[in-house]
């Protein structure tokens, strides 16, 4: 049995770190083990300007504990951004690509795009700078059961983007089910982030007696086994087009316990990496998980690898239940199972 494993440092490709006394408590757990993160735009004013990413990038730094540690800010894409601005921060790597999030797909979503095709324009612009388009793939619309979201909009919208933008580099972030992967692997210049509660969780977690676990509840939903196994073969197997992103999403419990205002998103920054070894463990693939981890991101962003290591040894992880800290408690992730691996 494998008892320690070395990997070059890892990224985080899909993170949120919100603001306030929240950011200050929960940046230091992705900071622990990842040279970068990718920070997710949607504050409670979302990052749509050079100006404000630039300001949410020192402060997620300067709260990170850690001397190297980077944040990657994405443009929150709207149909009124200012687009000489976007395009100075594109050119100026200030942002690292545009985020789409279809209207009220998930937190601070509210300001997203309603009409996909009022911001081809964009991405015509995108296209031509080499940039990335980050997309939250789910469509939502009453119509559409909560289970096909994301089937639905590959359908009605990321056909037609990957078709028109031949060239514009694509991440479907956190893809959820079979159907997800399968568009992934049989399209170019598009890859796909996975989270550890996606190769973790299916709805029978979230949703059982007609109750629901707010603290496995996240967009997009958790779903099926054969969707878990599906992402649990994509991640550790021929994992080319897939990296880590583990779309950690901090709320307050007060906030994900009052079923009215049942907020969606689960934070897993504090055993991140752990997570991921257990799993390619569990699929005795631990050999493919710095591919995974640390050098496809990378790779598909453009960007260099890291040159500094982890070293991870097979040990039980103690997690407490809550991340508490001033007037901050979160639930942490996975704390009530086994985790295998810890960072050395
Ligand atoms: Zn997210």
């Amino acid at each position: 049995m494998t008892t320690s494993i070395n990997i070059i440092q890892p990224d985080d490709w899909h993170v949120h770190f919100r603001e306030d006394e929240m950011l200050k408590v929960v940046t230091k757990y992705s900071a622990r083990v990842n040279r970068r993160c990718i920070a997710m735009p949607n504050t409670s004013t979302p990052i749509t300007s050079s100006n404000q990413a630039i300001n949410y990038k020192k402060l997620i730094e300067s709260n990170s504990h850690s001397l190297n540690f980077e944040a990657l800010i994405p443009c929150y894409l709207t149909d009124n951004l200012n687009i000489d601005d976007f395009i100075y921060a594109l050119q100026n790597k200030i942002f690292i690509g545009g985020k789409l999030y279809p209207t009220n797909a998930t937190t601070n979503s509210q300001y997203g795009v309603n009409d996909i095709k009022k911001i081809y324009n964009i991405f015509e612009i995108m296209e031509k700078e080499n940039s990335v388009l980050l997309i939250h793939g789910e469509l939502n619309r009453d119509d559409v059961d909560i289970f096909d979201r994301e089937k639905y909009f590959i359908d009605e919208e990321l056909y037609q983007i990957r078709n028109t933008f031949k060239n514009l580099r694509i991440v479907l972030e956190h893809v959820s089910s079979d159907y997800g992967v399968d568009f992934v692997n049989s399209n170019q210049n598009i890859a796909g982030t996975i989270t550890p509660h996606h190769m973790l969780l299916t709805k029978n977690d979230v949703f059982k007696n007609e109750e629901i676990n707010p603290h496995h509840y996240c967009m997009p939903v958790v779903k099926n086994e054969k969707d878990l196994l599906s992402l649990r073969k994509a991640a550790c197997f021929d994992n080319k087009n897939f990296f880590l992103g583990t779309d950690s999403a901090p709320h307050h419990t007060s906030d994900k316990v009052q079923y009215k205002s049942l907020k969606p998103g689960i934070f897993s920054s504090p055993c991140s990496i752990e997570l991921y070894a257990t799993i390619f463990e569990e699929e005795n693939a631990l050999e493919n998980l710095e591919r995974f981890s640390s050098i496809n991101g990378p790779k598909f962003y453009g960007l260099e690898i890291n040159e500094e290591y982890l070293h991870l040894s097979r040990k039980n992880f103690d997690l407490p239940d809550y991340t508490e800290e001033g007037n901050v408690r979160v639930k942490n992730f996975f704390s009530d199972k086994k985790i295998n691996w810890n960072v050395s």
